[in-house]
């Protein structure tokens, strides 16, 4: 059996040059995975639109109708996705040019951003499919826009809708999985994801995040509500503890969580910009460290739930960073560590990362660990 995964050019036509989150993104990282030649080795799942009824599992349908009606709205003005970009060319101001609308001081939409969407979701869910019945082995969906940070009833930080969230609901209700954990490396914290699971106790939320930084949620004392207390694990570390401070909240906390929650597959919100030379975060990972973490979830993952791993792209806006961070990603996946190399490794000596332990120590005596 093979990695799946998913890739959809659609996702060009939601930008917004300067804005960080843009389809830059994903042309550098296409283009390293079709130099490579990894892809002759993965297993491609059709692009697809999601349906409405596995979102409206986790959005308001309000939300949703919204958002069509505004992208509706802009495309009907009658500009041209061209004369979008154009009239944007003056980078990311946060107002409101002709073609692009701001659905908070993060966020953009144009005309087509609402089927841009829709495809990351209808992608997410196809590698998900894949995965549940069999016919791959794991599975990386190379989607944008990103998902953890979209709240049920609004967007946010730059995600339209919660696709993390949608595919783990999907899961439960289409393939029967009656406990699903989801974890976030992502360096800021998942808020949505969060939030859409908070009082659900068949959902083990794990997210290690920069802490103070955006969304400026996501604290020890956030664990959960009614019979979802417990389920939802904060670690929100300091700047600066690079991949000793991810790998020891994976070992120390993710692994013996996991192994008590006995889930029946792990989605992984897989955003790379805790990378050391990522311009929002200053958490100081390397490639070495993310892979460290694929690494622990596929072995988790081969234990617990039959090697059901499922990756989707959050963050990470680094352009060289992030095409060989999903690049190795891939090779660890699919079996090839050996072929994993990092090509940053040697380009700048990394500070001393920081002390992670006390951070970790305060979840402990939170979850009773102490
Ligand atoms: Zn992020």
């Amino acid at each position: 059996m093979t990695t799946a995964y998913v890739y959809d050019p659609f996702n060009r036509h939601h930008t917004f040059p300067g804005h960080p989150e843009n389809h830059l993104r994903m042309e550098r990282m296409w283009a390293l995975l079709e130099a490579d030649g990894i892809l002759a080795t993965l297993s491609r799942v059709p692009n697809v639109i999601a349906s409405l009824d596995p979102i409206l599992a986790v959005h308001s349908v309000e939300y949703v109708e919204q958002l069509e009606a505004i992208c509706r709205d802009m495309a009907g003005s009658g500009r041209t996705y061209e004369e979008d970009l154009h009239s944007n060319e003056d980078s990311w101001s946060g107002e409101n040019p002709p073609g692009c609308r701001w659905l908070d001081q993060d966020t953009y939409v144009l005309s087509h951003s609402y089927e841009a969407a829709l495809r990351a979701v209808g992608g997410l869910l196809h590698v998900t499919d894949a995965v549940m019945t069999g016919a791959a082995a794991n599975g990386f969906a190379l989607v944008r826009p990103p998902g953890h940070h979209a709240r049920p009833r609004w967007s946010k930080g730059f995600c339209l809708f919660g696709n993390v969230a949608v595919a783990a609901r999907s899961a439960q209700q289409k393939h029967g999985a009656e406990r699903v954990l989801i974890a976030d490396f992502d360096v800021h914290h998942g808020n949505g994801t969060s939030e859409m699971f908070y009082d659900d106790g068949s959902v083990l939320f794990f997210s290690i995040h920069q802490y103070p930084h955006y969304p400026f949620s996501g604290d020890i004392d956030e664990s959960g509500r009614d019979s979802g207390a417990g389920r939802t694990v904060n670690v929100p570390f300091p700047s600066g503890v690079g991949d000793a401070g991810y790998i020891a909240a994976f070992r120390q906390l993710l692994i013996p969580l996991a192994q008590a929650f006995r889930p029946d597959v792990i989605f992984l919100s897989a955003g790379f910009d805790a990378h050391w030379m990522d311009p929002l975060s200053g958490h100081r990972v390397g490639i070495g460290g993310f892979v460290a973490m694929i690494e622990e979830l596929l072995a988790l993952a081969d234990t617990l739930c039959q090697g059901r791993l499922i990756c989707s792209l959050e963050g990470g806006y680094h352009l060289d960073a992030l095409p060989h961070c999903v690049l190795s990603t891939l090779r660890a996946l699919s079996g090839d560590p050996a072929g994993i190399s990092d090509p940053f490794s040697s380009v700048e000596e990394r500070p001393q990362v920081r002390t992670a332990q006390q951070v970790l120590s305060a979840v402990k005596r939170r979850l009773g660990f102490l």
